[in-house]
């Protein structure tokens, strides 16, 4: 039986990586149906939103979906189709890990992080007040006549919750997928010093999930010295479990350390859904070049065919990227000693590289 899957190409350069990981997921034998979905900036202009409903229904239907990245105009009130997505299914855990490989061009070796962000609260819980509205002038009353403090009116408020159920299932998630994936430490990132009630619950509840894990160290660093240590030494950290804005940026910062955007993957995943997609945006100003690398979203596509229980053909197509990033021959601009490398190939020439890879494995 094929595994039907959603697949949701994106826009910008989502069409393209998403063709050629396409590509390659099929040659490793294994059957896919896949149920094309649109999403994004065209289905804006056709149909007024970024996120149809019956992209939705179809993951609903499927259970699994493969995704390209999605545009957010960057302050023009549009909610990201991204954020939505993973609200609207709960899938409220972002997995993302950053493994340095052979041949890529880093400063760190033996990088092997996994971020597990929380993907429904937070700052991203998209709760925000715009000035001059009537509720926001009565938020601003509240506050005023709660707190004391007299919030200047011509001002914008996006507002940050964390709950302990959503703390707690995503600390539980960090620590199962340590325990399965035999990872030693859980480091629990937060900034509880200063936002003593949204963090300092975030914290506690995390230090009270730990205690039922004590095969595996537990610890917790604040977040902007989380960032000074990863630079410096990542080598001491294995698992993070993040609140939403601090594992958005941390996984960039990750995905930095092991030699870029290009080839750092992601997962979200809820208890009934689960949707794979690379931890990069669309990258406009490349759309239709053929030029973006696609092996951050082959592979998510590895992840992906893990999450389907199809083990062996995840192994072999990780093992023909590994081998295609070691000889540095086949891969994008990216990649390269220069980006304008006149020896780097295009984004479908990666594809029918792995895909010629995965005839000898
Ligand atoms: P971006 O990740 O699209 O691009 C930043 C830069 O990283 C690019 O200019 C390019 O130099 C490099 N890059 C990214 N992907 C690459 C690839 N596959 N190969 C080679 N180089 C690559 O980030 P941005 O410019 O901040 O965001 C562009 C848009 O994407 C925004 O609208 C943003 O909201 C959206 N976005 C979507 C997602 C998602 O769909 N999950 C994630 C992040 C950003």
């Amino acid at each position: 039986m094929p595994h039907a899957v959603t697949l949701i190409p994106g826009d910008g350069t989502g069409p393209e990586i998403a063709e050629a990981t396409c590509r390659v997921l099929e040659a490793t034998g294994v059957q896919f149906s896949w149920d094309m979905q649109q999403a994004g900036v065209e289905t804006l202009a056709k149909q007024g939103t970024v996120l149809p409903d019956e992209v939705i229904e179809s993951i609903k239907r499927t259970k699994v979906g493969l995704k390209g990245p999605i545009t957010t105009p960057v302050g023009k009130g549009q909610r990201s189709a991204n954020v939505t997505l993973r609200k609207r299914l709960d899938l409220y855990a972002n997995l993302r890990p950053a493994k340095t490989y052979q041949g890529l061009r880093s400063r760190y070796e033996n990088i092997d992080l996994v971020i597990v962000r929380e993907n429904t609260e937070d700052l991203y819980a998209g709760i925000e007040f715009q000035r001059g509205t009537p509720e926001y002038e009565e938020l601003l009353e509240l506050i005023g006549r709660t707190t004391g403090h007299q919030i200047d009116p011509n001002s914008a408020m996006s507002i940050k919750y964390i709950s302990v159920a959503a703390t707690r299932r995503i600390v539980k998630f960090a620590f199962e997928y340590a325990r399965a994936n035999k990872r030693r430490k859980v480091t629990a990132v937060h900034k509880a010093n200063i936002m003593r009630l949204s963090d300092g619950l975030f914290l506690s509840t995390a230090h009270e999930v730990a205690k039922e894990y004590p095969d595996i160290q537990y610890e917790d660093r604040i977040v902007d010295n989380m960032c000074m240590q990863l630079v410096q030494k990542p080598e001491l950290y294995d698992v993070l479990v993040l609140p939403n804005l601090y594992g958005d940026i941390i996984s960039d910062l990750s995905a930095g350390l092991i030699g870029g955007l290009g080839v750092a993957p992601g997962a979200n995943i809820g208890n009934n859904y689960a949707v794979f997609e690379p931890v990069h945006g669309s990258a406009p100003k490349y759309a239709g070049q053929n030029k973006v690398n696609p092996m951050a979203m082959m592979f998510s596509g590895v992840m992906m065919l893990r999450h389907l229980e199809e083990r062996e053909a995840a192994n072999r197509l990780e093992k023909a990227l590994m081998q295609i990033l070691a000889e540095g021959k086949s891969v994008t601009y990216d990649l390269k000693p220069r980006p304008d490398d006149p020896s780097a190939v295009g984004t479908s020439q990666v594809a029918d590289a792995v895909i010629e890879r995965l005839r000898c494995l």
